[in-house]
């Protein structure tokens, strides 16, 4: 099983981050050491979609390699786009919550944080007919508020240990690669994006052309890639 962690980050000991920032240091998320889970490999998730464009270019890349990957979906895109959405499912990953909108949560009350949660579980839900199990709040920045909300939802949140700053301006496909896959051990969890919807834009081009790599060097490494559901099964 996944060791959600849960107490790792709050409100009050976040001040300052910019757009660009996705996550602080010592907010990670690690699946337990090989031999205390049920499952191993490589969780692959992607971030800020469903996109038309970005999303469905990961899709056809996952298709060929016959690999998984959990999908965190802004809900204010999922509504733009469902059939995007819907066929995330379809083509057999998994849909998870990263959020309503991608605003910071500690500039959000608990009620509107509450609120807004169970709005993209909602939407989630009716749009791609599953019940979303993960929680990665925007940029990595949870707060109390939202722990407690994601509790109630039957959420468990997760972050990542192992990200390729793919949005940013300067990513290539080689430095995405190298950053994904560069000391890859089993147990960790990549973030990428499959959206430039709150990153650089067109760095969705950047993240699919890169994808084959990562999957080449983690399929010569031995390692297994999949969705936290297909490494998690419980
Ligand atoms: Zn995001």
């Amino acid at each position: 099983m996944i060791r959600a962690m849960t107490t790792v980050a709050t409100g009050a000991a976040i001040a300052h981050f910019g757009p660009a920032v996705t996550g602080i240091p010592g907010i990670s998320a690690r699946l337990p050491p090989a031999g205390q889970r049920s499952g191993s490999g490589i969780g692959l998730t992607f971030d800020d979609g469903p996109h038309p464009q970005g999303t469905a270019a990961v899709l056809d890349v996952l298709a060929e390699y016959r690999v998984t990957a959990t999908f965190f979906l802004i809900a204010e895109q999922l509504r733009r786009f469902p059939d995007i959405g819907r066929r995330i499912v379809d083509d057999g990953h998994e849909v998870a919550v990263h959020g309503w909108n991608h605003a910071v949560l500690c500039r959000q009350g608990p009620v509107s944080t509450r609120r807004r949660l169970s709005q993209a579980v909602e939407l989630i839900s009716d749009i791609c007919q599953v019940t979303p199990r993960w929680f990665r709040p925007p940029y990595g920045v949870a707060t109390g508020s939202a722990l407690l909300a994601a509790r109630s939802l039957d959420l468990q949140p997760i972050w990542w240990n192992r990200w390729a700053r793919d949005w940013s301006t300067a990513a290539t496909p080689e430095s995405i690669i190298h950053r994904s896959t560069n000391g890859l051990r089993d147990g960790e969890v990549v973030l990428l994006h499959d959206s430039d919807s709150y990153g650089t834009p067109g760095s969705w081009r950047t993240t699919a052309a890169a994808l084959p790599g990562i999957l080449d060097i983690c399929g010569r490494s031995g390692l297994t890639v999949g969705s936290l559901r297909m490494l998690n099964p419980g």
